[in-house]
This record gives C-alpha cells, sequence and structure tokens, in this order.
C-alpha cells in the first residue's frame, strides 16, 4: 500500500471523507488522492516522495509559486510580532488602499477570511442596500458553501431554485433565481417580470468552477444595463478571476464596472484572506456607519495579509500578467495540437494564469454544454497525467492554474508528457467517442 492510501485510510477515520474541502477527495476522478508533503515553485511532493508539476496552485492562490521566498520571510518577520490582536493594524490599511488602487471598481472594502464568507457578507450588503431579497445567479457558477448559493435552477425560467444540497431549508432559497450563463435573453425577460424586486445579480465573469467559461461582453454588458436600470446591484464574484486573470481582474479589462466586487484567493498569497468592496455609498451602509451588520475576529489578519500584500506587490512587477497569458496559452495550444494530430477531439482556452482545456470539439458556453464532456477520458487523461507527474485538477469541471515558476522549460516537460499520455489514448481507443 502507498503512503498516500495508508494516510488516507487513516484520515477518513477522523475526516469525513478524508478531506476538509470534497474536490480533494478525487471523488469525480476516483483513485487515492495524493497528500502533499511540500511544495516549491510549480512543484509538489507527495506523501510517496514522487514529485509533480502542480496546475492547481491551491486552486488559485499560489500565483508567485509555492513557498517564494519573498513571501514566506515576510510572513516568518510578521509571525515574530505577534499572530493576531482584534484591534486594527496599518497592515489593513495598506492592503486596502493597494486593492483599491487595482480594481476599478472598489473605493473601500472589508476584510474577511474566506470566500464564502466575502460572499456572503456582499449578498447581505446588496440586500441591505437595495432593501431588496430577491438574487439571480447562474447555473454552475460557484459563490462558496453560501446557503441561498447551494441553488439549482427551478421548473421555469423565473421561478425560484430548489437547494443544492441537503440541510438547506427550501425557504433559503426562495429567494434565489438561478439562469443559464451567457444568456441575455433569460435575464432581460427575468428583470421584465421581476425587476423592481431584484436585489442583486451575481456572477463569475469568467466563469472558473465549470472549468473554464468566458462571459460574453454583450452577457456583462446587459447584466450591468439591466441592474443600472432596475436599481438592482450587480456583484462580480472575483474570488477566482481576481489578480489571477490581470492585475485588477476581468473588469479591468472588461470594461464593466460592477457595484460590489468579491475577491479571495491570490489577495491571501495562500493564507486565509478574502473581501468585498464597493463605492463608498454602499460600503458606509455596513457597521459600525450602516445598520448592516458584518464582522469577523480574525479579519486581517496581520500574518495572513503579510502573505497577501507581498504577493500583490510581485504581482505588480513589469510583464508578470503578460508571462502568465504567454505560458498559459502555449500550454494550451500545445495540448490541443498534440490532440489534433492523435485525432482526439480538444479545445481550450486560457488568460493570465488559469486555464481550460476540454474533450470537446468547440468551446463551451454555458453549464448544459460542459456538461456534455466526455469524463470517462477526462478521468483516464488525468490519471495518465498523475503517473507521469503532472497535478491537474481531479474533475472536468475546475478550471487550472499555473504561476510565474511555471516558465517555458516547464510548459515543454508538460507537453512531453501530455504527448505520451495522448499517444496512449488513441492507441488504446479506450472510450469509442474519443474522436
Ligand atoms: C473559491 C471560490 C469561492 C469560495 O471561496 P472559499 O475561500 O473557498 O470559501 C467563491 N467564489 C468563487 C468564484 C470561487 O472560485
Amino acid at each position: 500500500m502507498s503512503l498516500n492510501e495508508e494516510l488516507f485510510n487513516r484520515a477518513k477515520k477522523s475526516i469525513p471523507g478524508g478531506v476538509n474541502s470534497p474536490v480533494r477527495a478525487f471523488n469525480a476522478v476516483g483513485g487515492i488522492p495524493r497528500f502533499v508533503k511540500r511544495a516549491n515553485g510549480p512543484y509538489f511532493w507527495d506523501a510517496n516522495s514522487k514529485k509533480y508539476i502542480d496546475y492547481i496552485g491551491s486552486w488559485g492562490p499560489a500565483i508567485v509559486g509555492h513557498a517564494n521566498p519573498e513571501v514566506i520571510e515576510a510572513v516568518q518577520k510578521s509571525a515574530h510580532n505577534g499572530l493576531s490582536f482584534g484591534a486594527p493594524t496599518e497592515l489593513e490599511i495598506l492592503m486596502a488602499e493597494e486593492i483599491c488602487k487595482l480594481v476599478p471598481s472598489i473605493e473601500q472594502l472589508r476584510l474577511v477570511s474566506s470566500g464564502t464568507e466575502a460572499v456572503m457578507s456582499a449578498l447581505r450588503l446588496s440586500r441591505g442596500y437595495t432593501k431588496r431579497d430577491i438574487m439571480i445567479k447562474f447555473e454552475g457558477c460557484y459563490h462558496g458553501h453560501v446557503d441561498a448559493m447551494l441553488v439549482k435552477a427551478g421548473s421555469g425560467l423565473s421561478t425560484f431554485g430548489k437547494p443544492s444540497s441537503s440541510g438547506v431549508p427550501k425557504n433559503f432559497s426562495s429567494h434565489t433565481i438561478v439562469l443559464e450563463y451567457n444568456n441575455s435573453e433569460f435575464l432581460e425577460k427575468t428583470f421584465k417580470e421581476i425587476g423592481s424586486s431584484i436585489a442583486c445579480v451575481i456572477l463569475e465573469p469568467i466563469a472558473g468552477n465549470m472549468n473554464f467559461i468566458r462571459g460574453k461582453d454583450e452577457f456583462l454588458k446587459t447584466a450591468r444595463d439591466l441592474c443600472t436600470k432596475y436599481g438592482s446591484t450587480l456583484i462580480f464574484d472575483e474570488v477566482m478571476t481576481g489578480f489571477r486573470v490581470a492585475k485588477g481582474g476581468v473588469q479591468s479589462i472588461q470594461n464593466i464596472i460592477p457595484d460590489i466586487t468579491v475577491l479571495g484567493k491570490v489577495i491571501g498569497g495562500g493564507l486565509p484572506v478574502a473581501a468585498f468592496g464597493s463605492r463608498k455609498e454602499i460600503m458606509s451602509c455596513l457597521s459600525p456607519e450602516g445598520p448592516i451588520y458584518q464582522a469577523g475576529t480574525l479579519s486581517g489578519n496581520p500574518v495572513a495579509v503579510t502573505a497577501g500584500l507581498t504577493t500583490l506587490k510581485i504581482l505588480q512587477k513589469p510583464n508578470f500578467f503578460e508571462n502568465l497569458s504567454k505560458n498559459s496559452n502555449k500550454l494550451v495550444r500545445g495540448i490541443v495540437e498534440i490532440a489534433k494530430e492523435k485525432n482526439i477531439k480538444m479545445c481550450g482556452d486560457s488568460l493570465g494564469g488559469m486555464f481550460g482545456i476540454f474533450f470537446l470539439e468547440s468551446l463551451p458556453t454555458n453549464y448544459s454544454q460542459i456538461i456534455k464532456f466526455n469524463n470517462a477520458n477526462f478521468n483516464k487523461f488525468f490519471h495518465l497525467m498523475l503517473d507521469e507527474g503532472v497535478y491537474f485538477a481531479p474533475s472536468a469541471f475546475e478550471a487550472g492554474f499555473i504561476s510565474s515558476d511555471h516558465n517555458e522549460i516547464i510548459i515543454d516537460e508538460t507537453l512531453k508528457k501530455v504527448k505520451n499520455v495522448l499517444e496512449k489514448m488513441s492507441k488504446e481507443n479506450l472510450s469509442t467517442n474519443l474522436t
């Protein structure tokens, strides 16, 4: 039995499913999850000391590479000054100023400790500000495990959703409408019917939780215009895309200004930091200035903020995102080219340090298209890549991530391994609809 398997069996005794977040358990792809011993740059090593090129990067945060020396040194220094005070620090101001400078829509922000917490607070803020209850979300977008966001589509267009998790009361989801991503027509119809009761539209401007699907310009613009027209708030959940696809998130390249922005992942540089921000007018509704309550014992934690700030400083170096884009594009184009040579239908897309690869003929634009994905082929691909020492996300519905340490040499090495794997797959012709 491998050490990973031993650890997994032991973990299952004291932790449900052996993991502290479900996707880590490999349920979608089968097999034994790898227990990470340590990580450095683009690599991590598992319990058997097997080395992998890591294309998850902690699901986004590790954008400057694992155990980046600048980040580690700053964190160590900060830890020596104490771990948490429950009183304000200058570090929090520096962090807020940095984010306000870089994200066009944010004049003020609050720091919290997880993306879920930030989304939950943003939703309350939008409801308190508009004095309305109804929220619109889109199928396939993930906004953390907030009760009212664990909702699947109802039976009709503007009908309310149903809980997608046990333990969520029906009436908690009864204010959430779930619509199809990238479908402006459905959104317009819904606003026409009940626009004056809609508190917010929340979306991932590039959806990273159904692999990698771009919000179309026209769809994002329609959402913006409708929210303005009906006095609803537009919330961009940039927990994944913020400082990941571009310095100021998707909004900085799309020229669409949301009312509220939610950030997480990268802004903590690997420690628990998330944030939600908006215009002063909206943010001043929060306690202690206004009537909307929001708080947190560890919010703005000095050590976590230090990791985040140091990461944000590094990613502002010249050409940081240009290089990420170049390398993620090289990876995706390389994989698609190899697949083509082997007569395997694949396509892909990327931006900055984020990418998606699909066993599909053309890029999907919504959830119902992505679920046509050939899972059997993906799972085979995933496990063969793992054997080769390349760790992609253990689910066909998750995006991939690179760091600034994933240079051309690492990408070339990965592509060589992809070539071996796709060659094997095309020879074995494992699934009849592979080609
Ligand atoms: C990861 C993620 C969240 C949840 O963040 P956690 O820190 O895991 O709670 C919310 N929204 C999006 C878009 C995410 O990718």
